[in-house]
């Protein structure tokens, strides 16, 4: 099977937004666990003829009267265990918070490669956006826009790289 790219990062980043950006087709939906529902949104995508399933962590939402903090904790650790490489999202525009050094502690944990795009970079004059999230240390932040649909092949190349 196809290797696996998980987009994970905090609510609101834009993750379903570059997740329809990058994916050609909704390949699969739905998986029900006892008090979890796993809403795991999948789809194929290709670059430069390299083919991989992307997981939309987004989708995975636990009980209601659950913490947010738990649940991206909770997507995050299933990213790790499903992906051969792993999509951090962050967002540009409301800078670094704590929900994103949260994450970030989890996938530094991590042996499998970690990229960190920061989206909402929607302008070349934005990209100082990005200088604060080296210190998430997750190395290099990639800017991108996936309103605009800007880097999105720069992010690309560096994903197939690590498959
Ligand atoms: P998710 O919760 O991480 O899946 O985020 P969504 O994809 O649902 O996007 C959250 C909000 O951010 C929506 O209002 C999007 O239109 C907006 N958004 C997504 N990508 C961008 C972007 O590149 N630039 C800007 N300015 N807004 C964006
Ligand atoms: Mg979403």
């Amino acid at each position: 099977s196809k290797p696996i790219v998980a987009i994970v990062g905090r609510p609101n980043v834009g993750k379903s937004t570059l997740f329809n950006r990058i994916g050609k087709k909704r390949v699969s939906i739905v998986e029900d666990m006892p008090g979890v529902t796993r809403d795991r949104i999948y789809m194929d995508a290709e670059w430069l003829g390299h083919e991989f399933t992307m997981i939309d962590t987004g989708g995975i939402e636990l009980e209601t009267n659950d913490t947010m903090l738990n649940a991206i904790r909770h997507q995050a650790k299933l990213a790790i265990d499903e992906a051969d490489v792993i999509l951090f999202i962050v967002d540009g525009k409301t800078g670094m918070t704590n929900s994103d050094e949260e994450v970030a502690n989890i996938l530094r944990n991590t042996r499998k490669p970690v990229l960190l795009a920061v989206n909402k970079v929607d302008t070349i004059k934005d990209n100082h956006d990005i200088y604060e999230f080296y210190n998430l240390g997750l190395g290099d932040p990639i800017p991108v826009s996936a309103a605009n649909i800007l880097n999105l092949g720069d992010l690309l190349d560096a994903v197939v790289e690590q498959l």
